[in-house]
């Protein structure tokens, strides 16, 4: 059933070849049990490993049941190995941290038997070798001759035709020898049983046939057969180890090294760690940034102005020079920066400034008054509109410049309540919120300061060290109108005469009389202040001042004239609607001509009410020429989206960083791999002798890796994941923000899978190294 044909096999050691077996011609019979005898070194060990195919001959052939192996894969072999043979080895080789049921399981195991029925033959085989009691023992637990006997039991479980020995007892005293050789003679009826033994009487005693080995070369043979056999059906199942097996095995490996499977998880944890807690950071700052722009950046208004948007096109080339080339409609010559020569260049500021001024009409301010009230919480208007406002120090009357007030209007609420939008945004120190057109409100700052020189401007003592609310409160300037306000003197008009004509109308009838009502200050939640420290007045108040403006003989003239009135001056003919310029519109709006404000501020209630105010705006747009179109500017957006952009780039750097943890560990894992690869060549060894292909293997190491890298993942994790308390509390303390780290479930499966297939790559490079092991030199390894 097995023949060996002008088997040679010598193995070279650099310049040394050692002939191990030379033209070896061997037949063996069915259920036949030989004895291989001869000195050490005789190629013993050889013969039997080539007939195993465990060892792969150099020339001849092998016959087993009269096929040819000179074709045959790795496959072939595997399969023949797991099919037809058992080993029995001197030093036992059983998977240490394997019980012995495992053991004798492993190679039905990988030819996919089934559970139940790799149980019932295993105990089967046990039974024969007399280990039934001891199957749940790890093979440390056992004496010499009971390893062997699981040897035994092992290289019987799958059924194989051919039984081969290596010095099966060599390691035993003679009493378990004896009983060893029992066993093996017991197998031998009805296989064949191939033994190397160095013990002649052992041989003679129990083998039926002894043949002898010398030098690679056979001397002499009891019994031997000339006959070449027929041809027998042959047909061998393929073997395979699932990946649970490889899973199990590995599983089985680790729990022997617990410590150090743990300490290796830990430690290439830490990268996942980094990682998890950067996320869960950054996904907290992003969700606090949501709450802050909903809160707070809400607050934000969008303002549209008369003059909307001044792009400055060097600053945009900086930027993009597709976007200036846009802007411009022509290619631009390209400019040097920092040049070295000598020369200045001309440049005209203006062509390369582009504004889009807005064409507020009334039309438009009428859209704007109906958008949706409930989306509003406030509207202010800004107007150029100086209201000729006059204070006394008690006996003398002096015009006051408003800029220097930072007058703003406050804004006004769409809905019926007047003072709704400063309600919820500003406290009152002192007196009330206004409740006509004509009160007045101070806005002073987070320390309750006012700037001197508005204080100045209002001819109030700004010497003191501290000013009592009592002083401000019904503090009283008056507003005078244009008619009374100016004198046309020849065809230009100046201001109306001298201090005490001030002071006069200061104290007349037809001055308006404002008063400060209230002391307001911006209150602590509200981040995002809409006035500016100064006076505040009401819209109600400039639209009465310019409603009766407009029919002033001032506005008049001014309407009719180009030039300006005051001094005689031509306008500005190159406009860029700058409200500072010398224009008729801006010297008109100044005396109250114009109705339509200069910039309208819209601020929104929360950012779903803003979506729709802007969507709102937008639609006013639709049909419009580009001309025509009117731009606003959302503030809130400029800044979300700055902020959203930094919290990118350092999560990006900082994750850059947590990487780099990742790879070290990666590394690691390598190395522990390695390090297990060495410490179980033993077991790749055992394994490739009971068949398990190449694949297998790097499978028994991927396994490993996979059960260390989830190992990693999920601690890194968990451990992440108890982080996140004790960051958040040091937040909170730090900066009053609420459970900011918060670890998102999908980062962290994320996050695992990452672990995983990292540390499955980093282990792979010694699993494939595993697999290229040659099984002989495996099984020689201690
Ligand atoms: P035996 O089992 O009869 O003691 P072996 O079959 O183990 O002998 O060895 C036969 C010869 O081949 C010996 O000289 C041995 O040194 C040599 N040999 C066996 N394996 C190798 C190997 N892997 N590399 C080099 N020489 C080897
Ligand atoms: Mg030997």
């Amino acid at each position: 059933m097995l023949s060996l044909r002008n088997i040679k096999k010598s193995y070279v050691t650099g310049d040394y070849t050692q002939v191990a077996l030379n033209e070896v011609n061997l037949s063996f019979r069915k259920g036949e049990f030989v004895a291989i005898l001869g000195p050490s070194g005789s190629g013993k060990t050889t013969c039997l490993n080539i007939i195993g195919g465990l060892d792969k001959y150099d020339s001849g052939d092998l016959i087993i049941n009269g096929k040819s192996t000179k074709e045959f894969k790795d496959s072939d072999w595997d399969a023949y190995r797991n099919n037809s043979i058992g080993f029995i080895f001197q030093s036992y080789n059983l998977i240490g941290h394997l019980n012995i049921l495992d053991n004798v399981e492993m190679g039905m195991t990988l030819s996919g038997v089934s559970a139940s029925e790799k149980h019932n033959k295993a105990k089967e085989v046990l039974e024969i070798v007399g280990l039934k009691e001891h199957m749940h023992k790890k093979p440390n637990q056992l004496s010499g001759g009971q390893m062997q006997r699981v040897a035994i039991a092992r290289a019987l479980a799958n059924d194989p035709d051919i039984i081969l020995a290596d010095e099966p007892t060599g390691a035993l005293d003679t009493k378990t020898s004896v009983q060893i050789m029992e066993i093996i003679k017991d197998i031998a009826k009805d296989k064949l049983v191939i033994m190397v033994t160095h013990n002649p009487e052992l041989a003679e005693e129990y083998a039926d046939r002894i043949i002898e080995f010398r030098d690679g070369s056979v001397i002499s043979d009891s019994k031997p057969i000339n006959e070449l056999d027929k041809s027998d059906n042959y047909e061998i199942k393929k073997t395979s180890m699932s990946f649970f097996t490889a899973l199990k095995l590995s599983a089985m490996n680790i729990r022997t090294k617990k410590w150090r499977t743990f300490l290796t998880a830990f430690a290439s944890s830490i990268g996942i760690i980094g990682i998890a807690l950067i996320l869960s950071l950054s996904n907290g700052f992003d969700k606090q940034i949501d709450i802050f722009e909903s809160d707070t950046l809400s607050g934000f208004p969008i303002m549209i102005s008369q003059q909307a948007a001044e792009v400055d096109m060097n600053e945009m080339m900086e930027h993009s020079k597709e976007m200036r080339k846009e802007m411009l409609g022509k290619e631009e010559e390209d400019n040097t920066k920092y040049p070295e020569d000598k020369f200045i260049y001309p440049y005209n500021s203006k062509e390369n400034t582009f504004i889009h001024n807005n064409k507020i009409t009334q039309e438009y301010l009428d859209y704007i008054e109906k958008i949706d009230s409930n989306s509003l919480s406030g509207v202010s208007y800004t107007r150029l509109v100086n209201m000729n406002l006059l204070k006394t120090d008690g006996s003398v009357a002096t015009p006051i410049n408003s800029s220097d007030l930072r007058l703003s209007s406050y804004p006004i609420s769409l809905e019926s309540d007047k003072a709704g939008y400063l309600e919820s945004s500003y406290d009152v120190l002192a007196g009330s919120y206004p409740e006509t057109m004509n009160d007045l409100v101070l806005v002073v700052d987070e320390y309750n300061n006012v700037d001197t020189e508005i204080l100045k401007v209002l001819g109030i003592d700004s010497s003191k060290e501290e000013i009592s609310f009592d002083d401000i409160i019904g503090y009283e300037i008056k507003a005078i109108q244009n008619d009374d306000y100016y004198k046309k003197v020849g065809s230009f008009y100046t201001l109306a005469g001298n201090p005490k004509y001030m002071s006069e109308l200061y104290n007349s009838e037809k001055a308006i009389s404002l008063k400060i009502k209230g002391i307001l200050r911006l209150k602590e939640d509200v981040k995002i202040p809409v006035l500016s420290e100064g006076i505040a007045y009401s819209d109600e108040l400039s639209k009465f001042f310019i409603d009766n403006a407009k029919n002033s003989e001032v506005v008049k003239d001014q309407e009719a004239a180009d030039y300006n009135v005051f001094t005689g001056e031509g306008f500005t003919s190159e406009t860029q609607g700058r409200s500072s310029e010398n224009t008729k519109e801006n010297i008109l709006a100044s005396i109250g001509g114009t109705e339509i404000p200069y910039m309208i501020t819209l601020y929104p209630k929360d950012f779903e009410s803003k979506e729709a105010v802007v969507s709102y705006l937008d639609k006013w747009n639709e049909d419009k020429s580009k001309e025509d179109v009117i731009l606003y500017n959302d503030m809130a957006k400029t800044f979300a989206t700055l902020s959203g952009s930094i919290m990118d780039a350092i999560t990006m750097v900082l994750i850059a960083f947590a990487a780099i943890s990742l790879v070290v560990s990666l590394i690691m894992v390598g190395i522990i791999t390695y390090i297990s690869v060495l410490e179980r060549t033993k077991e790749i060894g055992v394994l490739r002798s009971l068949g398990a292909r190449k694949k297998d293997i790097t499978r028994v190491f991927n396994a490993e890796t996979f059960i260390v890298g989830s190992c990693s993942g999920i601690l890194g994790i968990i451990i992440a994941y108890l982080l996140t308390f004790p960051t958040n509390a040091i937040l909170y303390k730090v900066t009053d923000l609420e459970g900011v780290a918060v670890l998102n479930p999908v980062h962290a499966i994320i996050l695992i899978i990452i672990s995983v297939l990292l540390t499955m790559l980093g282990g792979s490079i010694p699993a494939k190294m595993a697999s290229k092991k040659d099984p002989v030199e495996a099984l020689r390894t201690e």
